[in-house]
């Protein structure tokens, strides 16, 4: 996702960010922050891509000239991005020592390790070969280790001249208080809601405003869901089939995105239940009254259990359980 050769920006909501970091004279190390599917590393790359840009124009990216052609076809030799294998693989933006088909034995990495922080710090210290500099993207910053992040300190500290920075993450307490540090930061917010329905209904999406709201304002969460078959008719189904107590409803969607939908479920229940509006699902879709203990119960098991993000235990089985205390919580005793 970069600006292509007709200058658009892949996410009209980043116009307003893009333009104020390229108006004002920053620090060569930035942290972009925003929600996951609030588009930071499209943010990123298009920020990477307006530093480079070699058009004439006012305005950057251009989306037409030699650097922006390159950055288009992920062989920019002055941009370095630097992803975890799993992302990489996912967006097309290999690193030289990646096989192109990669290793069937092992599982993609989703940390940035510590090998490829020092290829891209090897890589700082080449000469630009265009001539506007350089451009280093880390995407999520949160995915270095321990040992990634500190190699990398001294380069965020003092980055050779022309070289410019940019490390995107979810939430900057993640990061090592040394990164964060020596970065200036760059909020991203999720943009209005009208303007993210607007975007949504251009891709195709229906009652786009609903999937809005189940990815909790986020767009591309909102195209992720309905790219993974989940509508808003199914979305808004969801809170009559829990309280039924049928677990099919969640057939077929990995555990994270079950357990996601049923914190989400619960707690409209309970702002229904204190009287306030529900957050992620309509109105309409949600049981009047619920067992406001039991919600208190189920929510905790929820939480409990999305701490984890590797599930060890049978997976339909504990699916079962949590619906089963889903119906309870949102069943008023007889
Ligand atoms: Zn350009």
């Amino acid at each position: 996702m970069v600006v292509g050769p007709d200058g658009t920006l892949p996410l009209p909501w980043l116009a307003a960010p893009l333009a104020e970091v390229l108006g004002q004279q920053r620090g060569h190390s930035l942290l972009l922050h925003g929600a996951s599917g609030v588009g930071t590393l499209p943010f990123g790359l298009t920020l990477a891509q307006a530093w480079l840009c070699e058009g004439s124009g006012p305005r950057r990216p251009c989306g037409h000239c030699g650097s922006c052609h390159l950055v288009q076809s992920h062989l920019h030799p002055d941009l370095f991005v630097l992803l975890p294998e799993t992302l990489r693989r996912a967006h097309g933006w290999l690193l030289a020592d990646d096989k192109p088909e990669g290793d069937d034995k092992k599982k993609p990495s989703k940390q940035i390790r510590i090998v490829e922080v020092r290829a891209a710090i090897d890589w700082s210290h080449k000469t630009s070969a265009r001539g506007r500099g350089k451009v280093l993207l880390i995407h999520p910053a949160e995915a270095m280790n321990l040992q990634s992040a500190s190699a990398l300190l001294k380069t965020l500290e003092e980055p050779p001249a022309g070289m410019r920075i940019a490390l995107g993450v979810s939430d900057p307490a993640l990061l090592l208080p040394t990164v964060r540090s020596r970065c200036q930061r760059v909020a991203l917010p999720a943009p209005p809601a009208a303007d993210a329905v607007r975007w949504l209904e251009a891709q195709g999406l229906n009652d786009a405003a609903v999937l809005l709201a189940a990815a909790s304002g986020r767009p591309l969460e909102a195209l992720v869901l309905a790219e993974n078959g989940i509508d808003a008719a199914r979305w808004s189904a969801l809170p009559r089939a829990i309280a039924d107590g049928q677990g099919a409803a969640l057939s077929g969607w990995p555990v994270p995105r079950a357990i996601d939908a049923m914190q989400k479920l619960c707690h409209d229940a309970m702002a229904i239940a204190v009287g306030g509006p529900p957050r992620y699902f309509p109105a309409a879709s949600l049981p009047r009254r619920a067992d406001a203990a039991a919600l208190v119960e189920w929510s905790k098991s929820l939480t409990r259990v999305a701490r984890h993000d590797e599930h060890p235990w049978n997976e339909g089985l504990l699916l079962e359980a949590l619906v089963t205390q889903g119906r309870r919580a949102l069943t008023l005793p007889a």
